[in-house]
C-alpha cells in the first residue's frame, strides 16, 4: 500500500441495477415507470431557452420547491429539493445522523442506507423484518441516533400501517425520523400529513418512479421549517448549485400536471394487481406489494434460475444475492404488455420443468 493510501476514504460503493445498452429487452429491474413523464415536460423541453444556460441556476430553486409546496399544501419552507431522493437522503444523513448512538433501520431494505452510513462513519444497528417481512415497531422504541426506513419498504413493496409509523415518530422526540417514501404514490399513506404535528420527521419522495423522471434526478424531503433550514445549510456548504436549470423547468412542468401523473399511477396498479394474479396461478407467492414492484418466490424453481432464464429470454429482473431474500426476484411492473410477455415466459419454463 502506497503511504498516502492509508488516509484514503475507503469505500465500497453501492451497486446499481444494471442499464443494458441492448434496445429490444424488457427492463423490469430498476422500478422505472415504463410510460414516458407528462406531456407538458415535452413542451417544456421544446420551450428551452439554450442561451439561459450561461447563467447558474437559481440556488434555492426556488420554482420547484413552490410547485411541490403547492402540491402538497405545505410552506415553501417545509420543501427541500435534491438531485433524486438518493442525494437527498444522503444530504440528510450527512445533517441529522450525526451522534455516537447507531441509527436503526430495517435487514431488508434500500441498500444504499448501509453504504452512506459506511462513508460517513455513522454507526447502524439493524433491525429484522419480521417473518412476512414486516417491520417491528417495538425495535424501535429504543435509544437510536436516527431511523430510516422505506414505507412500503424495499425491496419487499410492503406497506407498514401510518398508525405505525406515527407510533415510531412519537416514540423518538429525540432523534430524525426519516421515511423514504419512493413507492408511496403506488397504494401508501404519506405521512407527509404529520409534518406539523411532529419537529422530529422528514418525509422523502422521488420524480423517478411515479412521475417517470429517473433520468432528471429530481428528489424532495417534506419536514418542520427548522429541519429544511439545517438540511439547506449543509446543502450550501457543499455545493450552492446541486440542481441544474432544465431539471427545475422540468420538474415544475411535471408537478402541475396532475391528472396525467394520477392516470399513469392508476395504469401501473392495475397492471401490478392483474401481474399478481398471474404469478400466483403459476406458483408464485410475494408480500403484498403496494408498490411498482412485486417480490416473488417460487414454490419449486429457485428465483437464481428464474433470473438467469429470464435473462437470457432478455427479460431484466433484480435478484439479491443477501441473506433471507437470495430465493426471491424483484419484477418492476412494466407496461401490460411487457407483463404478458414475462407471465408467457414463465408459464412457458415452469411447464418444461415439469
Ligand atoms: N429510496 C428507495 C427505497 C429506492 O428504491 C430508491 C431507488 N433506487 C431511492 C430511494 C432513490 O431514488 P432516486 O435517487 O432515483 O430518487
Amino acid at each position: 500500500m502506497k503511504a498516502w493510501e492509508t488516509n484514503v476514504r475507503k469505500v465500497v460503493p453501492y451497486v446499481p441495477g444494471e442499464q443494458p445498452k441492448d434496445k429490444d429487452i424488457i427492463k423490469l429491474n430498476t422500478n422505472e415507470n415504463p410510460y414516458p413523464p407528462s406531456p407538458m415536460v415535452k413542451k417544456a423541453i421544446e420551450e428551452t431557452n439554450v442561451d439561459k444556460l450561461r447563467l447558474y441556476p437559481d440556488p434555492t430553486i426556488g420554482s420547484l420547491v413552490s410547485a411541490i409546496a403547492d402540491y402538497y399544501e405545505v410552506k415553501e419552507e417545509n420543501v427541500f429539493v435534491g438531485v433524486g431522493s438518493d442525494d437527498v437522503i444522503a444530504m440528510s444523513f450527512l445533517t441529522f445522523f450525526n451522534s455516537d448512538k447507531p441509527i436503526l433501520f430495517p435487514d431488508v431494505t434500500y441498500s444504499f442506507y448501509d453504504v452512506w452510513a459506511d462513508m460517513l462513519k455513522i454507526p447502524y444497528e439493524t433491525q429484522p423484518l419480521d417473518e412476512n417481512f414486516h417491520l417491528v415497531k417495538e425495535d424501535y422504541f429504543k435509544e437510536n441516533g436516527g431511523i430510516i426506513f422505506p414505507n412500503p419498504n424495499a425491496p419487499t413493496g410492503l406497506l407498514e400501517d401510518l398508525s405505525v409509523v406515527e407510533e415510531i415518530i412519537k416514540r423518538n422526540p429525540e432523534s430524525i425520523v426519516m421515511v423514504d417514501e419512493a413507492y408511496v404514490d403506488f397504494g401508501g399513506e404519506s405521512a407527509i400529513s404529520l409534518i406539523s404535528k411532529y419537529d422530529n420527521l422528514l418525509v422523502v419522495q422521488t420524480f423517478s418512479k411515479s412521475r417517470s423522471m429517473a433520468g432528471m434526478r429530481i428528489g424532495y424531503a417534506i419536514g418542520n421549517e427548522e429541519l429544511i433550514k439545517y438540511l439547506n445549510d449543509v446543502k450550501y456548504s457543499f455545493n450552492s448549485y446541486t440542481m441544474n436549470e432544465t431539471a427545475i423547468r422540468f420538474g415544475v412542468a411535471s408537478v402541475e400536471d396532475k391528472a396525467y401523473f394520477e392516470e399513469t399511477v392508476e395504469k401501473i396498479i392495475a397492471t401490478r394487481e392483474w401481474t399478481k394474479k398471474e404469478l400466483e396461478r403459476l406458483g408464485f407467492s410475494f408480500p403484498d406489494s403496494k408498490a411498482n414492484f412485486i417480490f416473488a418466490t417460487h414454490e419449486t424453481i429457485p428465483a437464481k434460475e428464474l433470473f438467469e432464464a429470464l435473462r437470457e429470454e432478455k427479460i431484466f429482473v433484480r435478484y439479491f444475492k443477501k441473506p433471507r431474500i437470495d430465493n426471491y426476484l424483484r419484477i418492476t411492473v412494466g407496461t401490460e404488455e411487457e407483463m404478458q410477455k414475462l407471465v408467457n415466459f414463465l408459464e412457458k419454463y415452469i411447464q418444461n420443468k415439469k
